[in-house]
């Protein structure tokens, strides 16, 4: 469990017609890394708390802009990436905390001033992380001959290449 008091949520903040929350917290807070990514904004989130009977609503988002280095071509690029975050938290008027078996499913005492959500912020953009980031899906990498950056020469290596292994098929098949 992370410790942070810059990220919780007070419940006497939340009113009958719904209340927005925004929190804005550097990365490393959050001890947020993964390899060959970098985070150099901070994780913004916007939250809304509805209240419904004994429950509240949270419903937001989650998001943050990344720096990687692509996996094909080796450059570095920035992406936005969001995720959504969505959970419950129901009071008891005695007894609590529960565990629910469900990780969007809170139960609380009554008298709970306030919520942590910085472990949630950090699990909803650990999802979002690219296992194997691109700087753009159709990103056409390095030239396996001469090492050039493909999206942006055309080195001609590779045509040669595949140009033999045409001529092999055609003498093969007879054209
Ligand atoms: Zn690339
Ligand atoms: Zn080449």
């Amino acid at each position: 469990m992370l410790f942070s008091d810059f990220m919780k949520v007070e419940f006497r903040q939340v009113k009958a017609g719904g209340s927005e929350f925004r929190f804005s917290v550097p990365a490393a807070d959050l001890e947020l890394e993964a390899e060959g990514l970098k985070f150099p904004e901070p994780i913004e989130v916007e939250l809304t708390a509805t209240k419904s009977g004994d429950e509240v609503i949270f419903q937001g988002a989650v998001s943050t802009l990344i720096e990687a280095e692509c996996a094909r071509c080796l450059e570095l690029f920035e992406k936005q990436i969001s995720s959504k975050l969505q959970f419950v938290i129901q009071f008891l008027d005695v007894g609590g905390p529960e565990d629910t078996g469900d990780d969007d499913f809170v139960v609380l005492p009554k008298t709970t001033a306030d919520y942590d959500i910085s472990e949630r912020v950090r699990e909803a953009i650990i999802l979002e992380l690219p296992f194997k980031p691109l700087c753009e899906l159709n990103c056409r990498g390095l030239c396996p001959m001469c090492g050039g950056n493909l999206n942006e020469t055309d080195c001609g290596c590779t045509q040669d290449k595949t140009d033999e292994r045409w001529d092999t098929l055609r003498q093969l098949f007879g054209d």
